[in-house]
């Protein structure tokens, strides 16, 4: 039978970060309530005989959610789909938002992976970002949550101001000594539209610029992998066997269902895009595509590209990547490596893969 992931959006905070732009709100208890409905209906309205191999609750803050609210949501789950006993579970936390209870709950629920939000473990670099917890709460949240759960990841940013390669090193550090199993380690961005955008434009926030964030990253990155994690996505390190098994099926394409206000979905090469207001969500508006052969073409080398999975180019059908004006140039400088029919692209060259990508591209 097809196998198929679920992602189920909460889009609630307590406080919007300065840098956050994703679909992430504070709302009053009745929004909540409305929204959590409307929610467990699409949940069942989209009900699909495809088997669920992993399931996904993101944000937001899905931490904010108290016991019977989660709880009712994996029921829905649970009572209309078909899901694998070992299905990845995974949730998303923040420090401030945890405690034993919920982790207890959580794990009931058959939760079996927890990605904490840490971003970084200095109470200043915190505070000039909007974070609400400080480096006390977020130690304690991962020795707290590594009490109920084996697969925890947390997840770093890289670029914020005055944060070296050295201190992210002493970051993760910090997370591998408490068992912690992945981490992503995401470059940060100023996005328009968000606090920290009209802050540095002020000059009141500096971020690093753009060899310091790529020194730090290099940093981070030969650090991890000499502690025994794989780089395993541009952005994402593991140890062997804790990749995350949702993400890969979005890197390698596989078909996924996504709930919630702004959700995706992607169902035999249909985009599926839920509105982004609560209210066009509530009425069940969404917008769908159907991706063309190049558009396919496109996504396969965009994703395979950043992943250590890399390209298999007999799934770019009429497209002879070899015959790029780039690719040659690319194989005998290294950038990119060819094994068999399977392209892959030199590590040492992620910082530039935007720029390689795009090269490549039909
Ligand atoms: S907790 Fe995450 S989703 Fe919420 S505002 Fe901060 S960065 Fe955005």
């Amino acid at each position: 039978m097809d196998e198929i992931s679920i992602y189920i959006h909460i889009p609630f905070c307590e406080r919007k970060c300065y840098y956050c732009a994703f679909n992430s709100f504070c709302a009053d208890e009745e929004q909540k309530q409305t929204y959590l409905n409307a929610l467990k209906n699409e949940i069942i309205r989209r009900k699909t005989d495809r088997i669920v191999k992993s399931i996904y609750i993101g944000g937001g803050t899905p931490s904010i959610l108290n016991s019977e609210e989660i709880e009712e949501i994996v029921k829905v789950l649970y009572d209309n789909y078909q899901i694998y006993d070992n299905a990845e579970f995974t949730i998303e936390a923040n420090p401030n938002s945890i405690n034993e209870d919920l982790l207890k709950k959580w794990k009931s629920l058959r939760v079996n992976r927890v990605s904490l939000g840490i971003q970084s473990l200095n109470d200043k670099t915190l505070k000039s970002i909007g974070r609400l917890h400080d480096k006390k709460t977020a130690i304690k949240a991962i020795e707290l949550t590594r009490k109920y759960f084996d697969n925890v990841s947390c997840d770093l940013i890289v670029g914020l101001e005055n944060e070296t390669g050295k201190d992210l090193c002493s970051y993760a550090s910090e997370f591998i000594k408490r068992g912690v199993k992945h981490i992503s380690c995401y470059l940060l961005e100023v996005y328009p539209n968000t606090l920290l955008f009209k802050m540095c434009q002020k000059n009141e926030y500096k971020p690093l610029n753009d060899a310091q964030t790529i020194q730090s990253f290099n940093k981070l990155s030969n650090y991890l992998v000499d502690k025994g994690f794989e780089r395993y996505e541009i952005s994402n390190f593991a140890l062997p066997s804790y990749e995350s098994k949702h993400n890969l099926n979005y890197w390698t394409r596989g078909d996924y269902l996504g709930f919630g206000i702004s959700a995706h979905s992607f169902i035999d090469e249909h985009r599926i895009e839920n509105a982004s207001n609560l209210h066009d969500y509530e009425k069940g508006i969404f917008t769908q595509e159907t991706l063309s052969s190049k558009e396919i073409v496109e996504e396969i080398i965009m994703l395979g590209l950043r992943c250590k999975i890399g390209v298999n180019l007999s799934n770019l059908k009429d497209y002879d990547i070899t015959k790029n004006v780039y690719f040659n140039d690319y194989i005998s400088q290294g950038i990119l490596i060819k094994k068999d029919d399977v392209i892959y692209l030199n590590p040492l060259y992620y910082h530039l893969s935007n720029t390689i990508i795009s090269n490549l591209l039909p």
